[in-house]
């Protein structure tokens, strides 16, 4: 896609440090890390989100995820990595090209707010109604 950043990063037209590459996929590091050694990791084709993925597509994102965890715990030995994947704006996807975050958590960084939510107990029979209707809709 012709104004996608990560499209134009894949072409060479925008500098990325790359970490990783093959036929399928890109790694580079994020340029506003949240932490050091951040990562994204996205699909060569253009598509914006997972509904629009195909299942090859995410199993090879997900297997360069697995091939690049390990590397960034040789290399900084964080000391957890939170992996992140966000579809729509609803959710602050802000690149709309599928890509999936590593960030990796060290000593001294502190905690990541993100993942820190209140745990407030759900309305049991909103959660029991919202389950039925997906199980309902798996195909
Ligand atoms: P999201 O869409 O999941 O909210 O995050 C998009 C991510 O892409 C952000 O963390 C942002 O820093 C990163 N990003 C945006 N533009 C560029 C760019 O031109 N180069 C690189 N390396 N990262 C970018
Ligand atoms: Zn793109």
């Amino acid at each position: 896609m012709s104004d996608c950043i990560f499209c134009k990063i894949i072409k060479g037209e925008i500098p990325c440090f790359k970490v990783y590459e093959d036929d399928s996929v890109l790694a580079f590091a994020d340029i506003n890390p949240i932490s050091k050694g951040h990562i994204l990791i996205i699909p060569k084709r253009h598509i914006e989100n997972m509904w629009e993925a195909t299942e090859e597509e995410l199993v090879t994102v997900m297997r360069t995820a697995k091939k690049l965890i390990h590397a960034i715990k040789d290399a900084i030995n964080p000391e957890g990595v939170a992996v992140l994947q966000l579809n729509g704006k609803a959710v602050n996807q802000v690149v709309m090209h599928y890509h999936f975050h590593l960030i990796p958590r060290s000593e001294g960084e502190g905690k990541l707010s993100m993942t820190e939510w209140e745990l407030i107990p759900g309305n049991m029979e909103e959660i029991k109604q919202t389950v039925g209707k997906i199980t309902a809709a798996i195909k």
